[in-house]
């Protein structure tokens, strides 16, 4: 998608501090941490969010989570514990529409999320 953030940083058009890659699946630095470590995981390939996940794209939340774990093994939250996080739509407060794991650790967190 020519005008999605998320797919310009794919493609090298604006700059990240990638953290890992896999094939289909990049891994970087949020812009705006909310954790000590606060990485996003997202496919190369666009999808807008979960809620657009089809057959189409099968394996997506695997690949995403195979990446994840490499993320936190190599930012060191492992053992200590860590949140995985997709936020959905308006009420999930999605604002970027591509989907996208958040990977939030290096703090202790809170229940319920705000
Ligand atoms: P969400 O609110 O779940 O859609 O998450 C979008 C995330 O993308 C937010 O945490 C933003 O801080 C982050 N973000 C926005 N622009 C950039 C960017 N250019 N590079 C890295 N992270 C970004
Ligand atoms: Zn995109």
């Amino acid at each position: 998608m020519s005008d999605c953030l998320f797919c310009k940083i794919v493609a090298g058009e604006i700059p990240a501090k990638v953290v890992a890659e896999s094939d289909t699946s990049l891994a970087f630095h949020d812009i705006a941490p909310q954790a000590p470590v606060h990485v996003l995981v997202i496919p190369k390939r666009h999808v807008t969010s979960v809620n657009d996940v089809t057959t189409d794209h099968r394996g997506v939340f695997d690949e995403l989570m195979e990446l994840a774990q490499q993320v936190v093994t190599d930012e060191g939250v492992r053992d200590s514990g860590y949140r995985l996080v997709f936020n959905v739509g308006e009420d999930g407060q999605q604002t970027v529409a591509h989907l996208h794991l958040h990977v939030l650790g290096g703090r202790r967190m809170q229940w319920p999320p705000g």
